[in-house]
């Protein structure tokens, strides 16, 4: 199977209508770039920053970042590379920086919360991410985004950041798109307020699913009680998906969701084009969606939309394999 996906990784990820569906990889390391070209992967969606920060002692300075991202870049060969800036705290746990415990880690101190309050950490690595662009395309996006006003105050940290790179004659990225990540369930309804300000928004289903059930993504015990393929979960989609069509926002998918066939198919039913998943699902998620027909499909989902059964997945893969 994997050499059949090898071979079709330049099919084009179109359905049998002919609607394109981007399909994007995650990656936190330098050697997980080798798999953009052997899925192709058309670009990076999700590039956890943390994770080169996790696997050392202490924290790395500006300069060190900036040779990172450049090689990132370097390889991502002209490909867009979604880089999202420090989701530390939670589950994301530096050995050299852990603060007060935490009751509820999860919704505590993580993430933009952390950068707004150490302010040098965020400019340090936004300063890099400028450095290593140089001439070429920067997309930031920021995790954990609450409120409008938390993705506003980062946004000016970067465009900050971005008139002193010009002062200083330095070169500056080609062209530089800022996104929020959709996380937290209060900001699907602060979308129409990021329109303007933010050119994207990437859901992170995991999280927000987390959040959605109140159900920590991390306890074993609570594995399989709650599914994202069932009413409540498609109808926040549904929402976002209307909202940032309303507000003119680019919407992707970059949790797990996005990478498990099935889940992939509702949110294509649902009008989501941009899926970034790990590149061990780019494969299987290309065959479904060469496979579906987005008509159909849409008609089936909203179908489901009235459903009260748990879960729905039965009942997708029942229609995926009536379909092709
Ligand atoms: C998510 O929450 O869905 C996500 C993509 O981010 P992470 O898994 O790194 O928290
Ligand atoms: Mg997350």
């Amino acid at each position: 199977k994997r050499a059949a996906y090898r071979a079709a990784r330049d099919l084009p990820s179109v359905t049998q209508d002919g609607v394109d569906v981007t399909l994007l990889m995650n990656a936190g390391l330098l050697i997980d770039m080798a798999h953009l070209p052997e899925t192709g992967a058309a670009g990076v969606g999700l590039y956890r920053t943390e994770v080169p920060f996790m696997v050392r002692s202490d924290f790395p300075d500006t300069d060190t970042q900036a040779e990172l991202y450049r090689k990132i870049l370097d390889q991502a060969d002209g490909r867009p590379v979604t880089f999202r800036t420090l989701d530390i705290g939670g589950d994301k746990v530096l050995p050299y920086f852990h603060e007060a415990d935490e009751e509820n880690p999860a919704m505590g101190w993580r993430a933009i919360r952390i950068a707004m309050d150490r302010p040098g950490l965020l400019r340090g690595q936004l300063r890099a991410l400028i450095d290593a662009s140089e001439g070429r395309a920067l997309r930031v996006m920021f995790p954990m985004i609450a409120n409008v006003d938390e993705f506003r105050k980062a946004k000016a940290m970067l465009d900050k950041e971005l008139e002193r790179a010009e002062q200083r004659g330095k070169p500056i990225p080609e062209s530089i798109e800022v996104g929020a990540m959709l996380e937290v369930p209060a900001l699907v309804f602060q979308i129409d307020a990021l329109a303007g300000k933010a050119d994207f928004i990437s859901i992170g289903s995991n999280d927000l699913l987390q959040f959605l059930f109140a159900s920590d993504r991390g306890n074993p015990r609570l594995d399989g009680r709650y599914d994202s393929l069932s009413a409540p979960v498609l109808s926040v989609v549904q929402e976002i998906v209307r909202r940032c069509a309303r507000s003119g926002i680019d919407l992707s998918v970059c949790g797990e969701m996005a990478g498990s066939p099935l889940d992939a198919l509702a949110l294509i039913g649902l009008g989501v084009r941009r899926l970034s998943m790990s590149p061990a699902n780019i494969g299987p998620v290309r065959d479904t969606v060469r496979s579906c027909v987005t008509t159909s499909l849409q008609g089936f989902t909203e179908s489901l939309l009235n459903r009260t059964d748990r879960s729905l997945r039965g009942a997708m893969l029942n229609f995926a394999r009536d379909h092709g």
